[in-house]
């Protein structure tokens, strides 16, 4: 295992305009972190410096303490699996596996008794005198990480290893990834464009855009404090839903007014707000519930007509529009309202983000929100790792 040390690390092609700007980054020994962003952010570029694969441009990169800047990939000590597969289709899964091990003219006995440990761990077992022709996509996948896993790497690197597979293959080999990882520790890194993957699978979440980190922080904290419109809308499913608003300063009263109504926000943290400001309300449709009742005291509503009815299992996504504007929410199956109703959501103030339109940033974090979110910003750079070598 090893500590991953970026700073300034950064990359160009011929000159032109940054694809990654210069960054830090900090991994911890033994941690399993994804590189999350939408396509062309630059994860792989990212993932890709750090095999050795892509030359870089600027600043450095160590791995377990060692600067690894113009040290070629077969000698960094780290293990990549990529979107297809790349198992030689004319062996076994057996002779796959031990591959990368007969080139190092590994002893036959020693061989044999890794591929039967790794070919355990991955449910192999029964499969390895099959091609890899004759698998499914999920257990070529399995194939390709025993592949990888087989030579005891430092570091795992992974990019978009999923993307290939059907949602059902996608959601048991992710769970196995994690499994593997409890168990063997290894410092990982993971590339993917699937929020969802991200958050199931992460110690910790790097949120990219442009070629810079947007945020980065546990799971938790990015879908409690998206530090962003961006981030925002990119973490969680169903997607946070915005209304564009403006701020009503009158006295001490702060008030947001939009298309469908206008409501008066109380909590301190959004008492900085100004007269005119621009700014997007949001909230998860989790959040957002049926009202019954009378309104109490924390509760801003929104009335409103279905548009839409989606049931997802236990519980649906009911569509709401308001003069043109739509507001989703997730609310139990058993009690859905029928298309066309007539309905009042209701939501917590406590539950409300207000970001700023000209920033993009959330204006609404207090200051124990703000707490969490520092720590999820760049770390000092603690002394090297020990590395293994
Ligand atoms: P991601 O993996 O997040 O989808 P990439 O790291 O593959 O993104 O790419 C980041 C950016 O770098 C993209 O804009 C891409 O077009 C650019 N890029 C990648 N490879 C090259 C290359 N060989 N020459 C020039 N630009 C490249
Ligand atoms: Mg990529």
């Amino acid at each position: 295992m090893a500590t991953i040390v970026c700073e300034g690390l950064m990359k160009q092609y011929d000159g032109g305009q940054p694809v990654l700007h210069p960054l830090d980054l900090h991994i911890d020994e033994g941690e399993f972190v994804v590189l999350l962003g939408p396509s062309g952010c630059g994860k792989s570029t990212m993932l890709r410096m750090i095999a050795g694969l892509e030359e870089i441009s600027g600043g450095s990169l160590s791995i377990g303490g060692t600067v690894v800047n113009d040290v070629p990939a077969r000698e960094r000590n780290v293990a990549m699996v990529f979107q297809n597969y790349a198992l030689y289709p004319h062996m076994s899964v057996y002779e796959n596996i031990a591959f990368g091990l007969r080139r190092l003219k590994t002893p036959k006995t020693e061989i044999d008794r890794r591929v039967h440990e790794v070919a355990a761990m991955l449910n192999l077992d029964a499969l390895l005198d099959r091609k890899p022709r004759a698998m499914s996509g999920g257990q070529q996948q399995r194939a390709a990480i025993a592949r990888a896993m087989i030579k005891t790497p430092a570091v795992f690197l992974f990019d978009e290893p999923l993307s290939n597979l059907d949602a059902k293959l996608r959601a048991q080999l992710r769970t196995d990834i994690k499994r593997l990882h409890q168990r063997l520790k290894t410092t990982t890194v993971y590339v993917t464009h699937d929020q969802l993957e991200a958050m199931t699978l992460a110690d910790r979440v790097i949120l990219m855009r442009g070629g810079r980190i947007e945020q980065e922080g546990t799971p938790t904290e990015l879908y409690r404090y998206p530090r962003t419109i961006f981030g925002a809308g990119f973490i969680g499913t169903p997607a946070m839903n915005f209304l564009d608003a403006s701020v009503k300063r009158a006295g001490e009263g702060v008030t947001v007014a939009f298309s469908a109504g206008r409501w008066q926000l109380r909590g301190k943290r959004f008492q900085h707000l100004h007269d005119g400001q621009a700014v997007k309300l949001a909230v998860r449709p989790n959040f957002v519930r049926i009202q019954e009742n009378e309104k109490v005291d924390d509760t801003l509503v929104l009335n409103g007509a279905v548009e839409l009815v989606e049931v997802l299992g236990a519980e649906a996504l009911i569509t709401v529009d308001y003069s043109g504007e739509r507001t989703t929410a997730l609310v139990p199956a058993s009690s859905v309202p029928h298309t066309g109703d007539h309905v009042r959501l209701a939501l917590r103030e406590h539950e409300l983000h207000v970001f700023d339109v000209a920033s993009g940033e959330n204006v609404s974090l207090d200051p124990v929100d703000e707490a969490a979110v520092s720590l999820s910003t760049p770390r000092p750079h603690t002394a090297p790792g020990v590395g293994v070598h």
